[in-house]
């Protein structure tokens, strides 16, 4: 099988998303033009050029996203949904317009069901709080799986704790696949909400959510997909997934921090009560009776990161002209080729060596611990990440306390991952001697 064709076969089970056959079809990711994007990745980190390989933690912006705060701060910056003047006007158009955005980036059947968020951590927690407080009782379960962000996992532990349900947990096997016999074993009828993470932030590895919703709906549960790490690797529909809710983070994905999107099925969210109280989630108040706004607005309370909403619009349109197709076959070209490269070193144990992993090489090195890695690459100008990844079970399954994380963007390039790699001869030139 050519090397090409693994690529796109791969790309195109990621996300599960109904695509042409495109053997050969995609025309690769001008990647030194997508650098141009970014003005913050030409820069010298301790007299080093920027090798920024922490994606995964939070994606650089590019000038369409920066122009477009700058913009809106600069001359359109108001309160939205409650001024008639121009100013405000113009910042809820603004701010509408990017729901519509991600409405169409994500093929959501409506507006209704774009909620904005201050993130994902936030999204999750809205779910968990409100369809979790309002739908279970004693006697029901939440399955979530082994390989979960702390997102993904301490919400429902939090509402396990409130409702009396139980937590289950799905293991994942040594090379990071999720077992997917144990789910089926423990999916049964008391199965209220199955949490899955998308694509793993410490692994890499890409679970099979559409199989999973499938599942988990033939045995009555409702599915919130976590997808804070595959929104930027590759195409997301959550129509075609048929998942009840998908949540993210504008910060990965080349948009601000502080905006998140949680995408809801519209009769899902119709009936589910308020999370918040207070200002445009109403649409009457009195001491005796207070009515709530229609959606998405019943879940928005308060004045909204309007600027962040407006970035995140102009980070989807980005990417939707990128391609998600093409980044996701641009960044498994990086993933098979840093893995290629670790595999060949033999003091370097790899976590997370699923077939269908996305943007993300987690690693050690035999006796050196990933802190001083992140330090001496730092001081090669290589930012990576280090630490537990706010996935310590991820860590506890493997025995150790934290690992080293590489993570991929459409703008980094096999160089880089050569530079990583020489760096990484300092860090054992280092702790070695
Ligand atoms: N889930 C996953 C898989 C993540 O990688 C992250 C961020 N590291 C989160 C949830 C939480 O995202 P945020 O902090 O932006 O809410």
């Amino acid at each position: 099988m050519c090397q090409r064709f693994v690529v796109v076969r791969i790309a195109h089970q990621l996300m599960n998303a109904p695509r042409a056959s495109a053997q050969g079809a995609l025309s690769p990711l001008d990647v030194e033009a997508v650098r141009r994007d970014f003005p913050a990745l030409h820069q010298q980190v301790n007299d080093r050029p920027l090798v920024y390989l922490d994606s995964g933690a939070s994606s650089q912006k590019p000038e369409q996203v920066i122009e477009a705060l700058n913009n809106y701060e600069r001359h359109d910056h108001s309160n939205v949904h409650r001024g008639v003047h121009t100013l405000s006007q113009r910042a809820t158009e603004a701010y509408e317009a990017s729901r519509t955005k991600v409405q169409q980036f994500i093929n959501a059947g409506s507006v209704k069901e774009v909620v904005f968020t201050r993130g994902t951590t936030e999204a999750i927690n809205l779910v968990a709080q409100s369809y979790g407080r309002a739908n279970l009782r004693s006697d029901d379960e939440v399955l979530i799986t082994e390989m979960e962000h702390h997102a993904n996992i301490v919400p429902w532990q939090l509402l396990c704790e409130q409702t009396g349900a139980k937590l289950k947990v799905v293991p994942f096997d040594d090379t990071g696949v999720l077992e997917m016999s144990r789910l089926k074993d423990q999916l049964t009828e008391k199965t209220r909400i199955v949490a899955v993470t998308h694509v793993s932030n410490a692994l890499g590895t890409v679970n099979p959510v559409g199989q999973i919703i499938q599942l988990a709906h033939d045995a009555g549960a409702v599915v919130l997909v976590d997808g804070a790490q595959a929104i930027p690797h590759g195409p997301v529909d959550v129509t075609a997934l048929e998942c009840d809710f998908y949540t993210f983070s504008g910060h990965k994905v080349y948009g601000p921090t502080g905006i998140g999107v949680l995408y809801g099925r519209e009769f899902l969210l119709e009936a589910m009560p308020p999370w918040q109280g207070g200002g445009d989630m109403i649409k009457t108040v009195s001491f005796d009776e207070t009515t709530y706004n229609d959606l998405p607005y019943k879940f928005e309370a308060g004045t909204p990161h309007i600027a962040g909403a407006i970035g995140l619009g102009a980070a989807v349109d980005y990417v939707a002209a990128l391609g998600p197709d093409r980044i996701a076959v641009h960044e498994h070209q990086l993933i098979n080729y840093a893995t290629e490269r670790a595999n060949a070193e033999k003091d370097m144990q790899i976590f997370g060596q699923a077939p269908d992993k996305a943007g993300i090489l987690s690693f050690v090195l035999d006796g050196i611990h990933p802190h001083d890695i992140g330090t001496i690459l730092d001081h090669e100008g290589v930012a990576i990440r280090t630490g537990h990844h706010c996935a310590m079970p991820v860590m506890t399954h493997y025995g150790v306390s934290a690992t080293a994380r590489a993570s991929f963007g459409p703008y980094n390039t096999i160089d880089e991952i050569d530079v990583l790699f020489r760096a990484m001869e300092k860090v054992r030139e280092m702790f070695r001697q």
